[in-house]
């Protein structure tokens, strides 16, 4: 595609964009009474207006229930998470009875290590790769110390070669060749934080699966921005939190992934609680614990419906769009917005590179952008001029266009901001 970098042809794109429409259904800050351009997606996603409507709905049931809500409400609240079976099942390549709603997303990846890392003599390593995101490597950390285990000889790290910004999958797979019989666990982010590279999640759980160890994957980033395909590519289990793309709200409620496969594994360690008790029985209060077949049998406890209720807005909001059309327009905003990054570097100079993958397949909707003069300095003018970045140390900005709210404009109007930086 030949991209031009102006005001007219970005304006042409928006014009031609299936999903312009949705824009106006989300709510926007505003700096200097002005909406911003939102690049901050991957950390907080946007407000859906629908999100309002569906929290005053529960406000309201409960005013006027109480108790009763839990089986009277509209969307009554003692089985309210299964309404995001369906709809989460699709977005990220899942059986509608893999993927369940609960807790938060460091919290749920503890619980389902409770599970799934289970260290003998043998069989104890975990691989993850090197600088993943903090509560992650505390994550492990803490994990490994739970069972009386050393940190040190325990986590193995795939690292970057000297020099690379982005993980080689031939480095990652001879390292758990590397690691072999000893491998337990194989727990990585699919979708980098840091640098925004995709990663060969079928191959390096097929690689893992090799040595008997299982492989679970953070999809803080992944979820809502990828094609995902949890089920087929056979993954273990799977977490993401949902207030990045999926713009559910701050800190709001986690998703999970568990294999079908392990369903009805009764050797399988789980922390129970009563919500992921036999859903006919549960108010029974028997003393015999008796896991849900599914996901929903790591539930532990009845759940926030306050919380889960714009979650459900917006998951529904994926689920009448789909992710096909939401993956077109992310590639095209991604690869317009490095066009301009580009346009402007060749016009005015700019010391700066792009430390994302270049290409498509290894990449989503965030480039992450490495400053090599003074970074923070550009950080706050760009904030200052209401483009609202994310500064990530020691010097990155990282940018996510987001196909549901960002314009092809926003992106032409942030490029002019940045040129009139650099001519500086
Ligand atoms: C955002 C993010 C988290 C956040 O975890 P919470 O438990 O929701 O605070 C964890 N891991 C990764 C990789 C993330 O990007």
């Amino acid at each position: 595609m030949k991209f031009e970098n102006s005001l007219k042809y970005a304006q042409s794109l928006d014009a031609q964009d299936v999903l312009s429409k949705y824009r106006s259904e989300f709510n926007f800050p505003k700096v200097n009474g002005k909406q911003v351009i939102y690049f901050t997606g991957n950390s907080l996603g946007l407000q859906p207006k629908r999100a309002v409507e569906y929290v005053n709905e529960v406000m309201k049931d409960w005013a006027e229930l109480a108790v009763e809500g839990h089986f009277y409400a509209d969307k009554p609240w003692w089985d309210y998470h299964e309404r995001f079976s369906e709809p989460l099942s699709k977005i990220v390549g899942a059986k509608p009875i893999e993927v369940t709603v609960m807790n938060t997303l460091t919290v749920n990846l503890h619980l389902l290590m409770a599970t799934f890392y289970r260290p003998t003599v043998k069989k104890f390593k975990i691989l993850c790769e090197e600088k993943a995101f903090p509560s992650d490597q505390y994550l492990i950390q803490t994990q490994v110390k739970f069972h009386g285990l050393d940190p040190k000889e325990t986590i193995v790290e795939v690292k970057r070669r000297p020099g690379e910004h982005n993980f080689r999958t031939e480095d990652i797979l001879s390292k758990i060749e590397e690691v072999g019989d000893e491998l337990a666990l194989v727990l990585i982010g699919g979708l980098n934080y840091y640098t925004g590279q995709v990663l060969d999640m079928k191959n390096i759980t097929k690689k893992a699966h090799d040595y008997q160890a299982y492989v679970g994957w953070d999809l803080a980033h992944a979820a809502g921005n990828i094609e995902l395909k949890l089920h087929e590519w056979g993954a273990d289990f799977a977490a993401w939190c949902s207030y990045k793309y999926m713009n559910s709200g701050p800190g709001n409620a986690s998703g999970c992934f568990i294999h079908e496969k392990h369903h009805n594994n009764k050797d399988l360690v789980r922390l129970g609680g009563w919500w992921g008790h036999n859903k006919e029985r549960r108010f029974l209060m028997e003393p015999e614990y008796e896991p849900i077949a599914g996901a929903h049998g790591w539930q532990i406890s009845n759940l926030p419906i306050l919380s889960l209720a714009p979650y459900l807005a917006s998951v529904e909001m994926f689920e009448e769009v789909g992710m096909e059309k939401l993956i077109a327009k992310r590639d095209l905003i991604t690869s317009y917005l490095e066009f301009i990054l580009k346009e402007i570097a060749s016009e005015v100079g700019g010391d700066f590179e792009i430390i994302t993958p270049e290409n498509p397949k290894e990449r989503a909707s965030q480039l992450s952008v490495l400053l090599h003069g003074e970074g923070r300095a550009l950080f706050d003018y760009l904030m200052k001029e209401g483009v609202i970045v994310d500064w990530r140390e020691p010097n990155v900005i990282r940018l996510a266009p987001v196909p549901f709210y960002t314009s092809f404009e926003d992106m032409y109007h942030f490029g002019q901001i940045l040129k009139k930086y650099l001519q500086k």
